[in-house]
């Protein structure tokens, strides 16, 4: 048997809607190898997350029911460990998540599978699977095959893929594993850091500031800047690493996305696609950097090659702060 074999994710009870983009993944694989697609629901009471799954793409819902809550590293091993040898998949894909860090690789080194992390690309060339992800801290993009592999199991990159759609009834199958007991005891959650009422996703202007700004002592001026021009502060994460602004305020991967803004204004950022990822789809960016090939230029709309200690004085000025 073969088939594109997708492993859900939940969390606190809550369906992770980053299966519905493993699931978009793999609709592009099937598109050239016709292949079916399963999604396994490996969870306490699985049928709750069936619904979730039943997009118009998966043929099939394989359910595994466990005796633990929240993730546990052996069960989901154990039980993806059973359906590879049962299905015989030719394609398994798990969301990259921090899940699927405690479990992915040691699947795939106790399996001797093929295996890629992060990936945000993929394709079959000559019948041949093709993964991409980046390497050197994104700086190159590395195109991985798996030569001789029947089985390849992959992580998927979140925000890499649009969500799949659309309604299905996909089959459901129960799946019984022997010996899927967890190894470890899930003590609570932790609360993230308080917003202390910082809303960068809620923001509709946000002037974000990066380590071009140099020294904490500066940043004071941009806080007064922001609050000059009615924008809500946002950083970089060196910023917020270095404890010069809180975390709330950092637009990126690691940080948060500016989900409803309207106008993002970049000062001294250099436009990692970790930062990008937070912003680069508000349609009005302006780029202040004094690198005119800085990567924040190829998202912006407009661009400043220039101080910005300069722009900043400029803009208070203009914004009657002078
Ligand atoms: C797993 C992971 C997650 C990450 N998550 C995030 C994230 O959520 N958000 C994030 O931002 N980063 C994130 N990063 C870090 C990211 O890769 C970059 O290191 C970071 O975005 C760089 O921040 P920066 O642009 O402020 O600094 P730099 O890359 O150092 O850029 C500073 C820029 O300022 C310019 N500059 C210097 N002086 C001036 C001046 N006087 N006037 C104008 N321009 C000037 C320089 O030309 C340069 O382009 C993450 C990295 C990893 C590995």
């Amino acid at each position: 048997m073969a088939g594109i074999l997708i492993i859900a994710e939940h969390r606190q009870g809550q369906f992770r809607p980053v299966t519905l983009e493993a699931v978009a993944a793999a609709e592009k694989l099937q598109a050239s190898s016709g292949e079916s697609i399963a999604v396994a629901v490996i969870a306490p009471q699985p049928a709750v997350f069936v619904p979730w799954v039943s997009v118009s793409a998966v043929d099939e819902v394989v359910t595994v029911t466990t005796p633990n809550a929240e993730f546990d590293p052996d069960v989901t091993g154990t039980a993806v460990k059973a359906l590879i040898a049962a299905r015989k998949p030719s394609v398994v894909l798990m969301p990259h998540s921090v899940d699927s860090f405690g479990v992915a690789p040691a699947i795939a080194a106790e399996l001797g599978v093929g295996f890629a992390t992060d990936v945000f690309d993929l394709r079959y060339d000559g019948g041949e699977l093709v993964a991409t992800r980046a390497a050197y801290k994104e700086k190159v993009f590395v195109e991985i095959d798996f030569p001789g592999k029947e089985t390849v199991l992959l992580t998927i990159r979140s925000n890499a893929f649009k969500p799949a759609g659309g309604t299905g009834q996909p089959a459901v199958t129960e799946i019984s594993v022997p010996g899927i007991e967890p190894r470890t005891e899930h003590l609570g959650w932790q609360e993230p850091p308080a917003s202390g009422g910082i809303d960068i996703p809620g923001a509709e202007f946000i002037m974000s500031v990066g380590r071009g700004v140099g020294d904490e002592a500066n940043i004071e001026q941009f806080v007064e800047l922001a609050e000059a021009l009615g924008a809500t502060l946002g950083c970089s994460r060196p910023i917020a690493d270095n404890g010069w602004l809180p975390k709330a305020r950092q637009v990126g991967q690691s940080g948060k996305l500016a989900a409803n803004c309207k106008l993002y204004i970049a000062m001294g950022i250099s436009g990692a696609v970790q930062h990008q990822w937070g912003m680069k789809h508000v349609e009005n960016i302006i780029a202040v950097n004094k690198d005119a090939d800085a990567s924040i230029f190829t998202v912006a709309k407009y661009g400043v090659v220039g101080d910005m200690f300069e722009i900043a004085e400029e803009l208070k000025a203009q914004a009657g702060g002078n």
